[in-house]
């Protein structure tokens, strides 16, 4: 009786130990193959990224470059005038009367 209860906890140990290692031989499989394709996604993302803020333009007030998407811009007649922020943005307008 003590026999079948004593194979029953190796098997249930064998089995656990076989499932840790089977485990772990994915994850480290999985993570190589994330590691492979993230790499290669965040690759993208940053070529992705500078196309975006490709396109810089000057601040005429402080000098600062800003990008094209910059919410603080201003038309005047054929020029678009690019801020760093609606300080600058207020500044230049004030100049500009
Ligand atoms: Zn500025």
């Amino acid at each position: 009786m003590f026999r079948a209860v004593l194979e029953v906890l190796i098997t249930i140990l064998v089995a656990m130990v076989a499932r840790a290692v089977l485990t772990s031989v994915i994850k480290g499989i999985g993570s190589a193959a994330r590691d492979a394709a993230g790499s290669d996604a965040s690759a993208k993302q940053q070529s992705s990224d500078t196309r975006t803020a490709g396109v810089l333009h000057k601040d005429p007030v402080c000098g600062t470059y800003v990008a094209a998407t910059t919410p603080f811009r201003r038309q005047a007649g054929t020029s678009t005038y690019f801020y760093c922020s609606e300080a600058c943005q207020a500044s230049h307008l004030r100049a500009s009367r």
